[in-house]
């Protein structure tokens, strides 16, 4: 069941200033064909068997986000359709993804996940690593020709210390910006991916310019993994 009554809220609030990712892991196909309805397409999955089950039995306009932590060794099976990789935190995975794109002729744009929490147990890149991969990867457009870096994203603190989460935030988009004014074939970033259903408006704040929203669209979610 979705929520139409928050999905309607989201989007009045959110405008054209940020994109509404519709973070639907878990949930069956016809709640993200019903938010589909109401003209929502871009969708996010976590898990590359889950994705490609809804992706073939859905339509093809919608706009798959891969949003969770992704195996090189699948890579292949989302690679034609796949319209924005979030959480990309290694060079290896980079190449994998490049080279997929190549087969499919086509460019896949990636964000690179930046670890801004607190917390140990979250994904992604420090500075200095975020640093390396962007500077391997603009002085390397010959290597990287079939990718582009489009943005960062980040997930701060599962806390109530809305002081820690607007500062872990700040960060992301301190970042963002430091590397926004460069452009090459391979990497121009503009999205700033940040705010998940607990944490968005503070995410908004900071200058998150896309959300990635599950629970307050389709309620709570029994987490079978
Ligand atoms: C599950 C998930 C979300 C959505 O979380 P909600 O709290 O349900 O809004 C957003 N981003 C990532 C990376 C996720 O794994």
């Amino acid at each position: 069941m979705i929520n139409t009554g928050n999905y309607s809220s989201l989007r009045s609030e959110l405008k054209e200033n940020a994109t509404l990712v519709a973070v639907s892991k878990f949930k069956p196909a016809e709640d993200i064909q019903a938010l589909y309805e109401l003209g929502q397409r871009d969708f996010g999955e976590n898990y590359v068997q889950e994705l490609c089950d809804k992706q073939v039995m859905l339509p093809p306009d919608i706009r798959w986000h891969f949003i969770g932590h992704l195996q090189s060794n699948k890579v292949k099976y989302i690679a034609s359709f796949i319209h924005l990789i979030h959480g990309v935190d290694k060079l290896s995975l980079l190449k994998e993804i490049n080279k997929q794109a190549v087969k499919h002729d086509r460019i896949i744009d990636c964000l690179l996940q930046v670890h801004i929490a607190s917390e140990e147990t979250k994904f992604g890149l420090n500075e200095e690593e975020l640093d390396d991969l962007i500077n391997t990867i603009t002085a390397d457009t010959s290597s990287f020709t079939h990718i582009r870096i489009c943005g960062l994203m980040g997930m701060a603190s599962f806390s109530d210390d809305q002081s820690l989460v607007k500062k872990e935030f700040t960060l992301l988009r301190t970042l963002h910006d430091r590397y926004s004014a460069l452009s090459t074939a391979n990497c121009q970033l503009s999205i700033l991916s940040m705010g998940m259903s607990n944490d968005y408006t503070l995410a908004l704040e900071c200058g998150s310019n896309m959300v990635r929203i599950g629970s307050l669209l389709f309620g709570n979610r029994n987490n079978p993994k």
